[in-house]
């Protein structure tokens, strides 16, 4: 049944993720065709990606409608013993995905995504990646089952159906080799979207996943020549989409989403946590089982399993790393509704969505800052791992490593609105699946109801937290609109 006017508009929605794009590059310079969209849509300055701000967690979440400690996919880099004892899961990686999945019984992502919940309707739905093997997956993990089309750059073993991959190769070449930027590959992706998915299929909603600015932002950093031409490429992809939906006969009645996952900021700092951990007397290994007295998956956020149960180490652990410099916010075990988790001083995981059996008792992040990091643009923080000085890099809770892009266009949207209550990724689906008339029971994001001409604005809350952890002093800015909460930024200060 279909509530509300705006909800009889839509048939049909694609979605385009600009992978790690923040909305201060969109500029008539480089984004014309995002501006365009804009002045022909609404646009979200407030949006915010979920926490961790991470690639895989954010695709996850898009693809559920929900935060990861409903969804479970909980970091890039986390621990599963059952599933790889010895190291951490890459959620890069559609193989150890898999492998997951089966150690798990096939529970490794919770509850219904939006696969399901099309499949169920009787609806199509297809997903087209230029990102990892692993991130193409958990937007549409049950492809096989439902009989969707999962396009993965990487290869027919990474796509469903594999025959279809094929075909498509047939027509179209393989996939370009992986190039800084990845420009090639987003334009052979947009072909393939234009020219067979879009006449064949035609899914009632489609994701299309381009892997730049993430890609020449970690590898070439944030201010370089590739990034620029990446984004410009993106762009242009996304202008070549606009105008081939703009020519389909059911024009008037599609949308159009041009969301990204998370933004970036430099790395101007490194620390090796294993070895920081260890001078310190905690000795630590990065393996899921092992003989060390704290297992790291270093990622960003570092999630670190004490190996003991042991409320005064926990305790040791908060306290020390409360004094190191290179450290961000510090979270323990506890509920949404909690502020303050088991380690007073610390804040509840669940006020920032990974409160979940996956997660072990110590989640931080790492240090960062406001200062000019390249270019202009704004944010430099510390890192652990591959990513080093001179890159781009996001995971944690910088303003610009949580406000994402995200911009509605076409059926029923109001041009040129600029909405400035909080919105985020977590409201892509439940909005889309209103418009096409479908209930989003379980979603956590709210309907993006003043986009419509005929919808209401809501009314936002904005709190923001505090809390003293011995010298250091942690904030958290949180925003609300009904029950759809968001994540603003947080921050970290040695007193
Ligand atoms: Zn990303």
């Amino acid at each position: 049944m279909r509530a509300e006017g705006y909800a009889l508009a839509m048939t049909k929605a694609t979605i385009v993720v600009f992978d790690g794009l923040r909305p201060d590059l969109v500029r008539p310079d480089l984004t014309p065709n995002l501006m365009a969209l804009a002045r022909a849509g609404c646009r979200f300055p407030n949006s915010r990606c979920v926490f961790p701000s991470e690639t895989r967690v954010n695709a996850a979440s898009l693809a559920a409608g929900r935060p990861p400690q409903s969804h479970g996919l909980v970091a890039n880099t986390f621990h599963l013993a059952g599933a790889f004892a010895d190291r951490a899961v890459r959620t890069s990686e559609m193989a150890d995905l898999v492998v997951a999945e089966q150690a798990l019984g096939g529970t490794l992502l919770q509850g219904p995504m939006l696969g399901d919940r099309l499949a169920a309707a009787g609806r199509r739905y297809a997903t087209l990646s230029t990102g990892s093997s692993g991130g193409s997956w958990l937007l549409n993990h049950r492809a096989e089952r439902h009989g969707h089309l999962r396009w993965s750059a990487h290869g027919a073993q990474w796509s469903s159906p594999g025959s279809r991959w094929e075909e498509i190769a047939a027509r179209f070449g393989p996939p370009p080799a992986a190039a800084k930027p990845q420009s090639a590959r987003m334009r052979h992706m947009t072909d393939i979207y234009l020219d067979y998915v879009l006449p064949t299929d035609d899914p009632d909603i489609a994701v299309l996943w381009l892997a730049e600015p993430d890609y020449s932002f970690h590898y070439a950093g944030l201010a370089s020549r590739e990034a620029r031409e990446g984004i410009a490429e993106a762009d242009r992809c996304l202008g070549r989409i606009v105008d081939a939906l703009g020519q389909r006969p059911d024009a008037a009645d599609r949308v159009v989403v041009a969301v990204s996952d998370h933004g970036h900021v430099l790395v101007d700092r490194e620390i090796d946590l294993v070895a920081a951990f260890s001078e310190a007397g905690f000795s630590a290994d990065k393996r899921a089982q092992g003989e060390a007295l704290v297992g790291l998956a270093p990622g960003s956020p570092t999630l670190a399993t004490l190996r003991r149960s042991d409320p005064g180490l926990l305790r040791d652990l908060a306290a020390w790393l409360g004094e190191q410099p290179w450290c961000g916010l510090i979270f323990t075990p506890g509920t949404p509704d909690a502020i303050e988790g088991v380690v007073p001083g610390t804040f509840a995981r669940g006020l920032v969505g990974v409160e979940h059996a996956r997660v072990p008792d110590l989640v931080f992040t790492l240090a960062d800052d406001d200062r000019d990091g390249a270019a202009g643009l704004d944010g430099t923080r510390w890192n652990d791992g591959p990513i080093g000085q001179g890159a781009g890099m996001h995971g944690g809770l910088h303003a610009r490593e949580m406000n994402n892009l995200l911009i509605l266009a076409g059926a029923g949207v109001r041009a040129g609105a600029v909405s400035d209550l909080p919105a985020g990724i977590l409201d892509v689906q439940p909005t889309l699946l209103h418009l096409l008339g479908m209930p989003s029971g379980g979603c956590k994001g709210r309907v993006l109801s003043e986009a419509f001409h005929d919808g209401a604005t809501p009314v936002a809350a904005r709190r923001s937290l505090s809390l003293n952890l011995g010298r250091r002093r942690q904030t958290l800015n949180l925003s609300s609109v009904g029950t759809a909460r968001y994540i603003d930024r947080g921050t970290s200060a040695l007193g």
